[in-house]
C-alpha cells in the first residue's frame, strides 16, 4: 500500500510514521531531539528515525515525505527562517535540502519532500481528519513548552508575507511586561501562557522551589496548592487574552486548542474560556473553543496531508 512518511521535529521530541492516503497513521516511532547539539545533529537523528520507519514498510511504496518542524519556515524554499532558542542553531537551516540529501545517502531514495512549521502541520491534521474536518476558517493554538498557533482561511493555511503568520506566542500581552520570552524579547504571551511561563509564575508567587517544571505545578494544583492554582489561572487568562485579540482580527468558525497543556483541563480551561467570553464583542462570544481530537498525531497527519498534496502537484 502506498504511503507518505510524516515527520514531526519538536523542541523535545522527534516523531515519524507512515501515513496512508486516508490519513491513517501507522506505527509512530520517536526519539529525543538533540536540541542543544545544533541542526546537523537534529538532521542526523531525523534521518535515523526515517530509516527505522521505512524499514518496517514494503519496498517502493513511499510516495513523499512531509515534515512539520519547530521554527518559522519558508515553505517554498524549505528553509527555517528563524527560531527561538529551544533548538540551538536552527535558524537558517536549509531543512528540505539537507533532509533530501540525507535520505538519499542513507536510504537511496529521492521523493518529493514538503517542509512546514509544526503548528501549521498540526492545524492541517485537525482540518483533515480531526475536530476541524471540513471547517474553512480555523484558529489553532498549541500550548506546550512554548505557545504556537496557525490560521486556516478559506481552507488554506495563511502563512503571511514573512512566513510568520500565527506566531501567536510572540503577541505583546498585558501582564507579561519584563518577562523574558525565548525569542529574546520581553512581554510576549509565551512568557506567561507556556509551560515554562507557568512554572516561572508559580515560583514568582512564592511556590515550592522543589517543584521543577510545569508538570509539577499542575500536580500541585490538583493537590490543592493555592499558588499553583493561581499560576494556572494566570496562564489560562493570558492565553484567553491572546485568543480574544486573535478572534477579533480573524473571526474564525472555530478555535482548536491542542498541545501538551490541554490535558490540564479543569480550571485552566475555564480561565481560557471565561477570559475569551469576557473580552470579545458579543457576536464572537460563542465561537466554539474545542480541544483537538488527534492529540500528538495531529502534526504527523498534517505533514502527511501536505506530502500527499505534493504528490498530486508533481504527477
Ligand atoms: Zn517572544
Amino acid at each position: 500500500m502506498e504511503y507518505v512518511l510524516a515527520v514531526d521535529i519538536g523542541g523535545t521530541k522527534l516523531a515519524a510514521a507512515p501515513v496512508d492516503s486516508d490519513g491513517g497513521v501507522g506505527e509512530v516511532r520517536t526519539r529525543a531531539t538533540p536540541a542543544r547539539k545544533g541542526a546537523p545533529s537534529v538532521i542526523t537523528a531525523v534521518i535515523a528515525l526515517c530509516r527505522e520507519v521505512v524499514a518496517t514498510m514494503p519496498d517502493d511504496d513511499l510516495r513523499a515525505v512531509g515534515v512539520g518542524a519547530a521554527g518559522v519556515v519558508d515553505v517554498p524554499r524549505g528553509r527555517v527562517v528563524s527560531s527561538t532558542d529551544t533548538l540551538s542553531g536552527w535558524a537558517g537551516t536549509p531543512l528540505r535540502d539537507l533532509l533530501a540529501d540525507g535520505l538519499h545517502a542513507a536510504l537511496g531514495i529521492r521523493v518529493p519532500l514538503h517542509v512546514q512549521n509544526d503548528a501549521d502541520a498540526h492545524l492541517l491534521g485537525e482540518a483533515w481528519t480531526g475536530v476541524a474536518a471540513g471547517v474553512a476558517d480555523v484558529l489553532l493554538v498549541a500550548i506546550g513548552t512554548g505557545v504556537g498557533a496557525s490560521v486556516l482561511i478559506g481552507g488554506a493555511v495563511h502563512r503571511g508575507a514573512h512566513h510568520v503568520a500565527g506566531e501567536f506566542g510572540h503577541i505583546p500581552i498585558a501582564g507579561a511586561q519584563g518577562l523574558y520570552c525565548p525569542c529574546g524579547r520581553e512581554g510576549h504571551l509565551e512568557a506567561l501562557a507556556s509551560g515554562t511561563g507557568l512554572h516561572r509564575r508559580y515560583q514568582q508567587l512564592g511556590g515550592d522551589p522543589s517543584v521543577a517544571d510545569a508538570r509539577g505545578v499542575v500536580a500541585r494544583s490538583n493537590g490543592g496548592d493555592a499558588m499553583a492554582r493561581a499560576a494556572l489561572q494566570d496562564a489560562g487568562a493570558a492565553l484567553g487574552r491572546g485568543i480574544a485579540a486573535s478572534l477579533t482580527m480573524l473571526d474564525p468558525d472555530l478555535v482548536v486548542l491542542t498541545g501538551g497543556f490541554v490535558s490540564v483541563g479543569g480550571s485552566w480551561l475555564d480561565a481560557v474560556r471565561n477570559t475569551v467570553e469576557a473580552q470579545v464583542i458579543t457576536p464572537l462570544a460563542h465561537t466554539p473553543l474545542l480541544v483537538g481530537s488527534l492529540g500528538g498525531h495531529a502534526p504527523l497527519v498534517g505533514a502527511a496531508a501536505s506530502a500527499w498534496q505534493l504528490t498530486e502537484e508533481t504527477t
